[in-house]
């Protein structure tokens, strides 16, 4: 099974030139009230900084060194333990903290200011004002409504579009909602906004949704991270490593 590679922020090719322009002509092409739905983590923001911050806050207060380890490129997934793995955490050690650990390391990336500790996608900001241009804008994120703060003020820093030009921002209700229930009721109530021409999200079971349920917009993968969870993004369905175009890197 084809599994997302983690994140490559600073990757460029041809062929992501090719998608990033494919993406842009499919704004270009919308009709009128036509919306891009876009997806926060792990697509617009890079969250292993998010995560390197909270386990050296729980590492500093619990007197563990291990989870202070961690640096961004160990992260490959949303497999914890795998990451402490790959930090080079004893599985004794493993054994004996990491429920704790995993307790602590939800409440703190779910605390309600910690989107401000994610960093933008270089290009991101780019590209999605570019959308701007042609498109409505809706922000659907899993994050809950405590992040609405933070998330808002996270996007104004790296220069994304607000809702000061009609950007919309779609999230979950509290922390314990059921998750598929949530994302089909955000789908209706985006619908009532305007036709979704355009996705851009890295888990794979949310572009499939998406595919199925609009099969004339152009749903894109945004290989990063993504669940552990045995699912491949359907045939067809392009792959965008990340934002930047070949003729940045001299920028
Ligand atoms: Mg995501």
């Amino acid at each position: 099974m084809r599994r997302a590679r983690g994140y490559a922020p600073f990757a460029t090719s041809p062929a992501q030139d090719a998608l990033l322009d494919r993406v842009l002509e499919a704004a270009r092409r919308a009709g009128p009230g036509d919306l891009a739905v876009l997806d926060l983590d792990g697509c617009l923001f890079d969250t292993r900084p998010r995560q390197v911050a909270v386990l050296r806050r729980i590492a500093s207060r619990e007197g563990w060194t291990w989870p202070a380890r961690v640096e961004p490129e160990h992260i490959l997934d949303w497999d914890l333990r795998a990451t402490l793995r790959r930090a080079g955490a004893p599985e004794a050690w493993l054994e004996a903290r990491y429920d704790a650990l995993r307790r602590a390391w939800f409440d703190g990336f779910f605390a309600d200011d910690a989107p401000l500790l994610d960093h933008p996608m270089p290009g991101a900001a780019r590209l999605v004002r570019a959308l701007a241009r042609h498109l409505g804008l809706v922000y659907l994120s899993g994050r809950h409504e405590g992040n609405r703060a933070a998330t808002l003020r996270a996007l104004a820093l790296a220069g994304f579009p607000g809702p000061e030009g009609g950007a919309r921002l779609v999230l979950q209700p509290g922390r314990g909602t059921d998750y598929a229930a949530w994302k089909r009721q955000a789908l209706d109530r985006i619908e009532g906004w305007g036709r979704p021409a355009l996705f851009l999200d890295n888990e794979p079971d949310n572009v499939n949704l998406f595919r199925e349920r609009y099969p004339e917009a152009l749903v894109v993968f945004v290989e990063t991270d993504h669940s552990a969870r045995p699912v491949e993004p359907a045939a067809g369905i392009p792959w965008l490593r990340g934002f930047l175009r070949t003729g940045d890197v001299a920028g």
